[in-house]
C-alpha cells in the first residue's frame, strides 16, 4: 500500500468503512492510472476493482496499476448486482461512496442491492481529493508543463490579435497553438472576452464580437499535458488604455501580487482571499465575489478552495491558483490569475508570462 493510499484510508478506517465506491473520474485516475469514463471503482483496503462495461474493459485491463477489472452491463450483471456480489464475497459491510459525485438512480439501485448482502452505502466527501490536493514532485512537474506550454501559446497568439477578429476566432488561434505546443487538449473551455463582455467571469466566447480599439481583452485558459492541467488568466488593452483602465489594472495587479506573496504552509486561505479583496475594495473598485483561489491538477477546480469565511491551511505541496479581479456591468473586466505551487519555504510561480499592464 503506498503511502498516498494509506492517508487516504486514514478517515475511513476511523469511520469503520470497509471499502469506497469511487464514481469521480478524476479519482479513478489518481488511485489506479484508468483514463477512461463512465467507469465505477470499488476501493478496499486489500485492493481496487474497477467495474467496466464491454467498452472499456481492455482498457481497464492494459490502465490500471492493480484493480482487478470486473464487467457488468449485459451480457454481464448490472452494476448494482455486480457492487452486490463483491461486498458478499469480501465481506464487506459499510461502503463509503462520494456523496458529491454519485446520481440518485444510481445510488437507490445500489443502496437496495446492497441491502441483500447485508451491507450499506454511507455518504463521504474528500477523502481521495483531500490527499490529490497535495502534489507529488511529479505530479507538480507535469502541471509546471503545462503552464510552461500555455505561456508559450499566448505569446505565440499576440501576432494574430488585430482589430475585427473576434472572441472566438482568437480563442481558436490560441487553442490550437496550446495543442500543436505539447497539451493534448486544454485544460477547459478557453475564455476571450472582450471589452463590457469581460465583466462575466465565466462567459463564452462569441464569433459576433469583434475586437475594437480600447476594448479590454480577457484571456483565461489552460493547457492539458498528462491528464494535469495549468489554470492563468491575463487581461490586455488593445490600443491605448484610458487612465480609469490604468489605475483599474494596477490595482487588481497589486491586490495579486500581494496575495500570491502570502501563499506559503500555514497561510489561510481565507486571510488570503480577504486580503486581495481588501486592496480592490480600498481602492473603491468593485471586487470579485469568487474565492481568491481553487486547487489545480487532475481537475480544473478541486481542492483546496480558498474562499470568503472559510478556513483553509495551505501546504507543501499543494497548487493553487490566485485570480483576484474587478469586473463592472457595462464597463469590463479584469483578472490577473497564476498557478501557484506552495514549496516548504514559500512558493513557486509555474505559470511565468508577464503581468505589467500591456497594450496591444
Ligand atoms: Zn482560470
Ligand atoms: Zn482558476
Amino acid at each position: 500500500m503506498s503511502d498516498k493510499t494509506r492517508e487516504m484510508w486514514e478517515l475511513p478506517e476511523s469511520q469503520g468503512l470497509d471499502a469506497l465506491f469511487v464514481t469521480s473520474q478524476a479519482n479513478q485516475r489518481y488511485l489506479e492510472g484508468f483514463t477512461g469514463a463512465d467507469c465505477f471503482m470499488l476501493a478496499t483496503r486489500e485492493g481496487n476493482y474497477l467495474i467496466a462495461d464491454s467498452r472499456y474493459t481492455e482498457m481497464a485491463e492494459s490502465e490500471c496499476r492493480s484493480a482487478a477489472v470486473v464487467p457488468h452491463r449485459a451480457p454481464n450483471p448490472p452494476v448494482q448486482h455486480v457492487v452486490s456480489r463483491l461486498a458478499r464475497d469480501n465481506g464487506l459491510r459499510r461502503i463509503g461512496f462520494e456523496r458529491g459525485k454519485l446520481i440518485w438512480g444510481l445510488y437507490d439501485d445500489i443502496a437496495k442491492a446492497l441491502e441483500d448482502a447485508g451491507a450499506e452505502l454511507v455518504p463521504v466527501s474528500s477523502l481521495v481529493e483531500r490527499v490529490r490536493a497535495k502534489k507529488t514532485a511529479d505530479e507538480a512537474e507535469m502541471i509546471e508543463a503545462a503552464c510552461a506550454i500555455a505561456d508559450r501559446a499566448l505569446e505565440d497568439v499576440l501576432p494574430v490579435v488585430k482589430a475585427g477578429i473576434s472572441e472566438l476566432d482568437l480563442k481558436i488561434e490560441l487553442d490550437y497553438r496550446m495543442r500543436t505546443g505539447g497539451a493534448e487538449d486544454t485544460a477547459f473551455d478557453t475564455m476571450v472576452l472582450f471589452g463590457a463582455r469581460g465583466s462575466q467571469p465565466h462567459a463564452n466566447s462569441r464569433r459576433d464580437v469583434p475586437l475594437k480599439a480600447g476594448d479590454f481583452i480577457l484571456i483565461d485558459f489552460g493547457a492539458l499535458r498528462d491528464g494535469y492541467r495549468s489554470d492563468t488568466t491575463r487581461t490586455f488593452v488593445f490600443g491605448r488604455a484610458s487612465d480609469e483602465q490604468r489605475r483599474a489594472y494596477m490595482t487588481v495587479l497589486e491586490s495579486q501580487t500581494a496575495s500570491l506573496e502570502k501563499v506559503a504552509p500555514g497561510s489561510n486561505g481565507r486571510d488570503i482571499n480577504d486580503l486581495a479583496l481588501g486592496i480592490i475594495r480600498g481602492a473603491g473598485l468593485p471586487a470579485f465575489e469568487y474565492g481568491i483561489g481553487h486547487g489545480v491538477g487532475l481537475e480544473i477546480h478541486e481542492e483546496p478552495f480558498m474562499r470568503q469565511n472559510t478556513d483553509v491551511i495551505l501546504e507543501a505541496g499543494m497548487v493553487v491558483t490566485i485570480e483576484p479581479g474587478s469586473y463592472k456591468p457595462g464597463w469590463g473586466g479584469i483578472r490577473i490569475e497564476d498557478t501557484v505551487l506552495v514549496t516548504p519555504d514559500g512558493h513557486r510561480v509555474l505559470s511565468r508570462f508577464p503581468k505589467e499592464l500591456t497594450e496591444l
